[in-house]
Order: C-alpha cells, then structure tokens, then sequence
C-alpha cells in the first residue's frame, strides 16, 4: 500500500486505516450477499443491523440514558441550524444561544429567521478566542432552549464544562467533537453533529435527542423537518445514506475496541499536547490563537510572524506529507485537525516538523 498522509483536514478528515480497510474488504461483496451495503434496500435484514447496531454502539459508549433517540438524518449540521429552532422555537419563546465565532454565528442567523433570539453569552470582544463563563447564566422562564457550539472548529475552542441549565434544555452542535470524550448526555435536550470529522464520511447527521422535545414542533412544519417524523420512523421514514450510516458503525466499533470514549479522551490529550507543547516552546515564533484555558483537543489554531511565513510553513509540510495545515479560509494562519482517528505518530511528526522549521528558519 502507499504510505498514507499526514491528515490534519478540518472536515471531511481522517478516518481510521482499519476502517477503510474493512469497508474496502466488504464492498463488493457484503457478507457474502453478493452486492454491496450501497445496492439493497434499507428495509433488507442487512441494513436493518447495520442501522440497528450504529444506534446501540452511540447508545453503549455515550452512555445514553433512557428516554433519548439516535436519529440518522441528511442535510448537515447546517440542516440542524435551522430544524432545532423550527422545533424547538415556538408559544412565542426565547432561543438563547452562546456566541462563540463562525459557527454559532450560522446557527444564531438561522435561528433569527424563526422567532427571537437572546445571545446569553458571546466571546466576540476577545474575537472568540475562549469560551464566556457561563456559571452565572440567567435564562428567563420564557426560554426555549440554550445552543452551544461544543467546539468551534475554525476558531479551535472548546467547552471544557457544559453550563448548568435547569430545565431549559441544552442544545448543542458537537458536530466537530462528538466522541472525543466521555458527556454527561442526561445534561442535554439535544446533540448534533454532521459525521465528517469524529464520526464517519459526510452524508449523515447524527442527532441525539431527548424524546419529548420531538413533541413540540408547530403542526405546520414539513414532514421531513419535523423530529417526531425521524424518532417514529427510527430515521427510516424515508432512505437513509445507507453507506454513510454503515462507515458511522464501522467508526462507532473501532472506538470501542481501543477502549472507548475515556480512551480518546487522553489519546486526543497526549496528541494535541505534543504540538501544543511546540508552540509554547517555540518562544512566540508559533502563536496559538485560542486562549490556554479554552483550547480545543480537536482543532489547533496557530499563526507565525508574517503570512510569508506561514506559506513556507505550508508548502514545506506539505513536501513532507502533511495535509490540511492551512487555516479556515475566513481567518487565515494555521490549524491542524486533530480528530480521534489522527494518529498519535503523526501529531508526533508534526511537532518536530515544527520544531525543525523554527530551528531552520531561526
Ligand atoms: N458546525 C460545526 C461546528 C462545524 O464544524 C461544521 C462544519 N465544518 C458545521 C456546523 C456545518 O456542518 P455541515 O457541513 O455538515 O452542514
């Protein structure tokens, strides 16, 4: 096999080689049926276990209690933008929404185009480089819900404890840390997360959902954008993206079997301490942008001098096999993704690149 890269993309981002390798093993032929997962129906006895077995492992390594649905939906987090205010926002209802950079923004706007929206907490003034304290939140009695952004992927923050709510429900948009670590799901109303960074490829979205809020939604809202549709249907109402809800399962087994959520956790840990360790030392020739206290375990956003700079950074890496370096296009400077299938052995070659360049361009 050729050598594989050093894949730090933000989204679509790695997956785990053995996961690859085992869709690559049953593609052509899935368990001797003599198609593909892609080529039957969702309503076969194959796909049902597929789809069954994703939920029971979501279910199994977040602990989900009682009382809460795994559904198997399309359209992205960016969907879910609008389908939790076109649910959950309604009886006249305040939307309260923490402000924490470019994807909260999205989801404020489009929560705007359904009812009111407070902003209960923002970062801007510090440009969202940390998560606002949120120990003295006042919600109001007219609260429909509290959204969070769990990780801001472009600004690289992340909430490292979730605000007490009461019995405001929690909503929050995981999707670039689902699965980095052990949650607490009873704290939460709802979690969703487009697939393509910690779970899978891109082409599902997995919402997790306490079942009563599916109850809520006005009687106008289209079938497909009511939850009560996906929690009656158990998200086969209509097709699901069959292969996308497969490689998810496969994801969902290679977590568990190297240890589970508590495993990722110190994995990500020791990964993300390994270059920013490099930045620290590096004596202000690497400039983290996010705060220390709110720097994500997922996305690690830094600058150098000048983008003169940070292009030769970029093409050097590149040269040596790291991809997905260069920062959102919205912000520019640096960011290496560092999901849970990165491996430990490419954030290690990655901070000594760093180091090696300073020493080179010192
Ligand atoms: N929320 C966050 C935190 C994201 O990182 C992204 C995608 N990068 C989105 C929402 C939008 O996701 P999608 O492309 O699946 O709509």
């Amino acid at each position: 096999m050729s050598k594989r890269a050093y894949n730090f993309n933000a989204g679509p981002a790695a997956l785990p080689l053995e996961v690859l390798q085992q869709a690559q093993a049953e593609l052509v032929d899935y368990k001797g049926i003599g198609m593909s997962i892609m080529e039957i129906s969702h309503r076969s006895k194959e796909y049902d276990a597929v789809h069954a077995e994703a939920q029971e492992l979501f279910k199994e390594l977040l602990n989900i209690p009682d009382g809460y649905k795994v559904l198997f939906l399309q359209g992205g987090a960016s969907t879910q933008f609008a389908m939790v205010p076109m649910n959950l926002l309604s009886g006249g209802k305040v939307a309260h929404y923490v402000h924490t950079g470019s994807w909260a923004n999205k989801a404020i706007k489009e929560a705007k185009l359904f009812g009111e929206v407070a902003i209960a907490a923002s970062s801007k003034d510090s440009e969202f480089t940390h998560v606002p304290d949120l120990s003295n939140l006042s919600l109001g009695s007219d609260a429909a819900y509290l959204h969070i952004t769990s990780n801001e992927t472009i600004g690289g923050i992340q909430y490292k404890q979730y605000p007490a709510t009461g019995s405001v429900p929690l909503v929050a948009d995981m999707s670039s840390d689902i699965l980095c670590r052990p949650i607490d799901v009873s704290q939460f109303g709802l979690i969703y997360a487009g697939a393509q960074k910690n779970l899978g490829p891109s082409g599902v979205t997995v919402v997790i959902l306490r079942e009563d809020l599916a109850k809520e939604a006005p009687e106008s809202l289209p079938t497909m954008m009511r939850y009560a549709t996906h929690v009656e249907g158990d998200s086969l109402y209509n097709t699901p993206p069959v292969f996308s809800v497969y490689m998810v399962g496969l994801v969902l087994k290679w977590i568990k079997s190297n240890g589970g959520l508590a495993a990722m956790e110190q994995s990500n840990e020791a990964k993300t301490k390994l270059i920013y360790d490099a930045i620290d030392a590096s004596g202000g020739f690497y400039r983290g942008v996010a705060a220390q206290s709110s720097r994500s375990t997922m996305n690690i956003t830094f600058r150098m001098a000048d983008e003169e700079m940070e292009k030769r950074f970029l093409q050097e890496a590149a040269a040596q096999g790291f991809v997905g370096l260069k920062g959102h296009r919205s912000v520019g400077g640096l960011r290496a993704s560092t999901y849970n299938a990165v491996p430990f052995e490419a954030c290690r070659a990655l901070a000594e690149f760093m180091v090696d360049f300073q020493k080179r361009s010192g």
